[in-house]
């Protein structure tokens, strides 16, 4: 096989509940991962090492050296197989980059499925998986796709079943926010606030809507701890959740660690209105709709 292309989703998180700071520095995690319509494609050709480029608007913010998360996960897969395999990766992106929808993550997982079909080698997706957890802990959701809750770090996935498709509006800002500044902003205000910070737990009203196909109950049942850090790093994303409530969104939140906001709407026709208002009121950059659960990487 001389080329493989692989589709992978971005993600918008239903519930992220973080929990104390660890003494290895990391948080516990309730994490409801949720995979939508807005794609990277990677692409894997043959060739003698492993490089990568970046296509489509959002290229010139991906670095395209050995930090880039596909080219780790395409060595990854190399040593787990054992042998010096080459791969020349291109990346065509439309996941918004440092925008809290994984979109990293999802070059690596799509790098993982790539070049597991370029390079012949057959690994179960058991393997992946474990490959893909040691990469970051959103990759082996990636991977998946669908609805999922991750625990732990975010890495210990169990798929979650959903009544139905849900459709969203996602508002991207202009330029990102780091995950790790986030995290810190987070736990900056906790400290000041001196407030007990509960253990996370999974909301099972949150599964139900997520089960039932409910919109309007799942849109009640959003949440994000970090969304406090993101609105403290970025103030102007208030008015943009504000907005998005005011043209009946039936829930607004920040994606991940943001920028993106994420808007639920109640059907295809409102994600469609609601993004065209959200722009030409010039609150949102731009605005995208999107539908989800849809599957992790896949080979088209
Ligand atoms: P998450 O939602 O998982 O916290 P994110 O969506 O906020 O992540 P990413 O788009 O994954 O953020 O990018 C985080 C950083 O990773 C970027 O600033 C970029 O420098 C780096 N990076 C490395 N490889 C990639 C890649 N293939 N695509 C995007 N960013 C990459």
């Amino acid at each position: 096989m001389s080329s493989v292309t692989v589709r992978v989703p971005a993600k918008v998180n239903v519930q992220l509940s973080v929990g104390p700071l660890r003494e290895d520095g990391y948080h516990d995690l309730v994490n409801v991962f949720h995979a939508v319509s807005i794609f990277d494609e990677v692409v894997a050709k043959e060739s003698e090492g492993i490089t990568v480029q970046v296509n489509g608007k959002w290229s010139d913010q991906v670095p395209t050296d050995d930090s880039n998360l596909a080219i780790r996960a395409a060595r990854a897969l190399a040593k787990h197989a054992g042998r010096s395999y080459g791969a020349e990766l291109v990346i065509h992106k439309s996941i918004p980059v440092a925008g809290g929808m994984a979109g990293g993550s999802a070059d690596a997982a799509g790098a993982l499925v790539a070049c597991n079909e370029l390079w012949g080698l057959g690994l179960p997706m058991d393997d992946l998986m474990e490959i893909a957890g040691d990469l970051g802990s959103d990759v082996p959701f990636s991977l998946i796709g669908g609805t999922a809750v991750g625990t732990g770090r975010g890495e210990q996935l169990s798929e979650l079943p959903t009544g139905g498709t849900f459709h969203w509006v996602f508002a991207l800002a202009n330029g990102g926010l780091s995950t790790a500044s986030v995290y810190a902003e987070c736990d900056r205000l906790r400290a000041a606030s001196d407030a007990d910070v509960p253990w996370p737990t999974l909301n099972d009203s949150l599964m139900e809507a997520l089960g039932t196909g409910d919109a309007y109950a799942l849109g009640t049942h959003l949440s994000n701890d970090l969304q406090p850090a993101a609105l403290n790093l970025r103030p102007e994303l208030a008015p943009t959740l504000e907005s998005g409530r005011q043209h009946g969104a039936l829930g607004a939140i920040v994606s991940g660690s943001g920028p993106t906001c994420a808007f639920l709407a109640i059907d295809a026709t409102h994600a469609r209105d609601l993004a065209h208002s959200l722009t030409t009121t010039g609150t949102a950059h731009t605005a995208v709709a999107a539908h989800g659960p849809v599957h992790g990487a896949t080979l088209i």
